[in-house]
């Protein structure tokens, strides 16, 4: 079964396909002709996914599916959410984005730390995040959700070489071992020093995609 994946990245795609087997066969937009850039207009994560998937669907006419992700920030109130792509500026260069993260949480915690020391507020100033992804799968018109989360905490620098955006601040609070099963994260690894295996095994997006084969292979 052919089905089109809304991204042009293709890491997202081998990671997709990995997934989802060979009974599926992935394909891109571009690779049905499809070169403009996918509106992403929505206020949430959730809307984009949507917005993504209904794209190809009016555009190609064909079974798809599209993820969105964003990264959510506790002291930041959930910032940069929806942002989390151009948080940095519009070029959606992965640096930026991060250093303009670590400058706003440097200030967050600042603001946090006065505040209590003069007795001002309660909140307690921590660096827990989490990824979400939200897959949309649409299949011969109709729509299905899936979900995914990563939950960690962000470090105070960059570490690592491996994967892309956000990866070397993001630190998951498990990490899976040679058997598969997870244990706390000790070391503090980043996601950028796990091996793409490991991090595919406990990412978001791989929850997201794993939820829609299950779903895929029960139809
Ligand atoms: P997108 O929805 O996959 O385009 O991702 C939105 C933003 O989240 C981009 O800035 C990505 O770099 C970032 N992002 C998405 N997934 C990951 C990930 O697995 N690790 C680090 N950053 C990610």
């Amino acid at each position: 079964m052919k089905i089109v994946f809304a991204t042009g990245n293709r890491g997202k795609l081998r990671e997709a396909q990995e997934i989802l087997g060979g009974a599926y066969e992935l394909v891109t937009p571009a690779d049905m002709g499809l070169t403009e850039d996918i509106p992403e207009t929505g206020a949430t994560i959730r809307a984009n996914s949507v917005q993504k998937a209904e794209y190809i669907k009016d555009h190609l006419h064909t079974d798809c599916f599209a993820d969105d992700t964003g990264l959510e920030v506790d002291i930041l109130g959930g910032r940069p959410g929806v942002h989390t792509a151009r948080y940095g500026g519009p070029a959606k260069d992965f640096d930026a984005n991060m250093d303009r993260l670590l400058a706003d949480m440097a200030i967050a915690e600042k603001e946090a730390s006065v505040a209590r020391s003069y007795g001002l507020n309660m909140i307690h100033a921590n660096r827990k995040a989490r990824f979400r992804t939200v897959v949309t799968l649409i299949v011969n018109g109709q729509m299905q959700l899936f979900d995914g989360t990563l939950e960690g905490t962000i470090a105070y620098g960059k570490k690592g070489k491996g994967g892309f955006g956000y990866d070397p601040v993001f630190i998951p609070d498990e990490i899976p071992t040679a058997d598969g099963s997870l244990v706390p994260n000790t070391e503090r690894l980043t996601l950028a020093e796990l091996s793409e295996e490991d991090k595919n095994a406990i990412s978001h997006r791989g929850k997201a995609l794993r939820a829609m084969a299950a779903y895929l292979n029960e139809k």
